[in-house]
């Protein structure tokens, strides 16, 4: 699995306890504590997950890589439907001098 891939799972699997124990175990008064731990975890791990993406993206010492926004593709989902990319401006690729 790519590192890019697996950071953006932290982060995934963050917002998911996060959100979880927000929703599931808050209400509990008896798994108050418990959901509060599990919330700093999620938060952490979001905060982990996001700084291993960028930290990824911007160590990279070739030139050229796949752009993060688009995922190398040059267009996102817009409102109606897939617009081209503005971050790399339709091209995939992610240049650090336009950053
Ligand atoms: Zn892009």
């Amino acid at each position: 699995m790519e590192r890019k891939q697996r950071s953006s799972l932290i982060a995934i699997f963050g917002i998911v306890i996060f959100l979880g124990s927000m929703f599931l175990l808050l209400p509990l008064v008896e798994y108050y504590l418990l959901a509060l731990i599990l919330m700093f975890v999620g938060v952490i791990m979001i905060g982990i997950g996001s700084a291993m993406f960028k930290n990824f993206d911007n160590s990279l010492d070739q030139p050229a890589e796949d752009c993060y926004y688009c995922n190398g593709t040059g267009r996102i989902d817009g409102l109606d439907g897939p617009v081209t990319c503005a971050r790399c401006g339709g091209t995939g690729v992610f240049s650090s001098d336009s950053d």
